[in-house]
């Protein structure tokens, strides 16, 4: 005996296994998304992750201000006098108004300095002008060689012509300014007469010009009405003040979320960024708010995508259900009618039997068994030629009040002997229709034999053929067991059969109705079911008496 291994999971019904497989997964992609979202919510890792890139931005933006610093300054210093012309100065001056100071140095107590000229009618930048000559004259006196050396040995590393230094707290009245200080080595200085030379931006021009120009250079674009990529602006701020030195033209104000030192050029500046219009909490809310939506409409379609395939699925097991349910009946409907047969036939030829009314009657029970074998079999021939489009009809020109009462006439006998209470009404002068006779011959036997399959206690049969404005209809009625309303459209399907145990326990294939409907239709007809369940049934068939496209069907 070969032992099967124990798989519970075999039991359960294959959608259900089929659900479990692929709902599981799904439901624990979708939680977990959602608690990470919320991981990532809480710990504000989305916050964090921006002002990252903003620090990134800052970075970028103050090499590019100081490389800008160095164009700026450098391009002056190609055009600074040299040591032997110190008389230029004024002229270098004019040539540069957003200088403020310019000085050479060429040994002990040889400071030539010159301020701006047409600023030097401001008694606080006279008065700066000369504090300055005075102090970086003494200041070169005593230390030139070390400020050589440095302007020396920063050229020979970075390759620049100048070297900066700011001097944050020069005093212009009563106020201190901000200076950026260009030292570099004029042409003419020698080994023996070492000369130093510089140039001076005051914070009037880095306020006013440099900083508001460069920032708008360097500021990357942002989206108009992007709550996501928000245009960005930059300020350059004291270290002791919070109000800005310079901003972009943006700047709407308020504090910078991210700030960063400058480094090298700008010792004592901050820069600093901000989103317009908004705050990194608002676009971290805004793309967390997003992810959610995300998951929440990924959820959605694997819902529907679930609901699609469990639809799918279960109509694909209903029918293999429905067409195994199928062989089985119809395996028995063709074994009981041979055995009939054989037994009745074997138990004349044994002849044993000496009535005349017992040969009669087992004659008559084998013809009926072989007929009703013979309507089965013409059954199933007729649905496997649809199914495989190969019915044809044959239309003739046919009495069909003719065509109904001798169809029903072979079968009076039987219906009655079965206790059903018979009526017929057949209207007269009724107009021929173009029908195939076998077809709707076989259509009418169908629902008369449905009838009294499914007449339990109240047998009664009526079969009512009348005219109906452009219709001829075939009514076929019974008192018996009904057909509940959520059914009624699915009888006419293939192999389809009331899920009722009164249903169950009749033997039947599931294919009469929905040949009577194939048939029907090819006719340019239609058949229409009344019923309520434990009241009976009324099935017609609407048959057109002129049909415009009547035509051979080959359905
Ligand atoms: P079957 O071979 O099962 O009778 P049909 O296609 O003729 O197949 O009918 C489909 C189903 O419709 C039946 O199984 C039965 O449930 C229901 N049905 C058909 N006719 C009647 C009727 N007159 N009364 C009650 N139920 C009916």
């Amino acid at each position: 005996m070969v032992k099967l291994p124990f798989r519970p999971w075999r039991k359960q019904p294959p959608i259900f296994v089929f659900m479990l497989a692929v709902t599981l997964p799904a439901a624990a992609l979708v939680i977990a998304s959602g608690v990470y979202l919320r991981h990532i919510q809480r710990g504000k890792m989305i916050d964090a992750e921006i002002q990252r890139d903003y620090r990134e931005t800052l970075a970028i933006a103050e090499k590019r201000i100081t490389d800008r610093a160095f164009e700026i300054a450098e391009s002056a210093q190609a055009t600074f006098p040299g040591v032997d012309d110190s008389d230029a100065l004024d002229d270098f001056l004019k040539t540069h108004p957003d200088i403020a100071h310019a000085f050479i140095w060429t040994g002990k107590d040889s400071m030539t300095f010159r301020s701006q000229p047409d600023r030097m009618s401001d008694p606080d930048f006279r008065a700066e002008s000369r504090k300055l000559a005075t102090e970086l004259g003494g200041w070169f006196d005593i230390d030139s060689e070390e400020h050589i050396a440095k302007v020396k040995s920063f050229e020979a590393a970075e390759g620049r012509r100048v070297f900066f230094m700011a001097e944050p707290h020069v005093m212009r009245g009563d106020k201190p300014v901000y200076e950026l200080f260009a030292y570099f080595i004029p042409r003419g200085s020698s080994p023996d007469h070492p000369a130093l030379a510089g140039f001076a931006y005051d914070e009037d021009y880095l306020r006013d010009k440099f900083f508001p120009r460069v920032l708008y250079e360097v500021l990357p674009g942002g989206g108009q009405n992007d709550p996501m990529h928000p245009q960005l602006a930059m300020t350059v701020r004291k270290e002791k003040e919070q109000t800005p030195l310079a901003a972009s033209v943006c700047w709407d104000g308020g504090i910078p979320e991210v700030e960063r030192d400058f480094m090298g050029v700008f010792p004592g500046l901050i820069l600093g960024i901000r989103p317009q219009g908004t705050t990194i909490a608002d676009i971290s809310r805004h793309i967390t708010r997003l992810a959610f939506m995300v998951l929440g409409a990924l959820s959605l379609l694997i819902g529907a995508g679930m609901i699609f395939a469990y639809r799918n699925v279960s109509s694909e097991l209903a029918l293999a259900k429905l067409k195994s349910d199928f062989v089985s009946n119809v395996s028995h409907e063709l074994r009981t009618p041979l055995a009939l047969i054989r037994l009745y036939a074997e138990t004349l030829e044994l002849g044993r039997i000496s009535s005349a009314d017992k040969h009669q009657e087992y004659y008559e029970i084998i013809r009926k068994e072989s007929e009703r074998l013979t309507s089965l079999i013409n059954n199933i021939l007729d649905f496997s030629r649809i199914e495989a489009g190969k019915k044809e009809y044959s239309f003739r020109e046919t009495d069909v009040a003719d065509l109904v009462r001798s169809t029903l006439e072979s079968y009076r006998f039987e219906i009655e002997q079965n206790g059903f209470q018979f009526e017929q009404k057949i209207d007269n002068n009724l107009p021929p229709l173009s029908v195939d006779r076998e077809a709707i011959a076989r259509s009418l036997l169908n629902l008369v034999s449905n009838a009294v399959k499914y007449s339990a206690g109240r047998k009664y049969l009526g079969v009512h053929l009348y005219r109906r404005n452009e219709n001829v209809n075939l009514e076929v009625v019974d008192h018996g067991i009904g057909i509940p309303a959520k059914e009624q459209l699915k009888i006419f399907e293939k192999f389809y059969r009331v899920g009722d145990p009164l249903v169950h326990n009749t033997k039947g294939s599931g294919l009469g109705l929905s040949l009577v409907r194939h048939i029907v239709q090819a006719h340019g007809g239609q058949v229409a079911v009344e019923s309520a369940p434990g009241h009976g049934s009324k099935f017609i068939i609407i048959l057109p008496v002129k049909n415009p496209d009547f035509q051979q069907v080959s359905a």
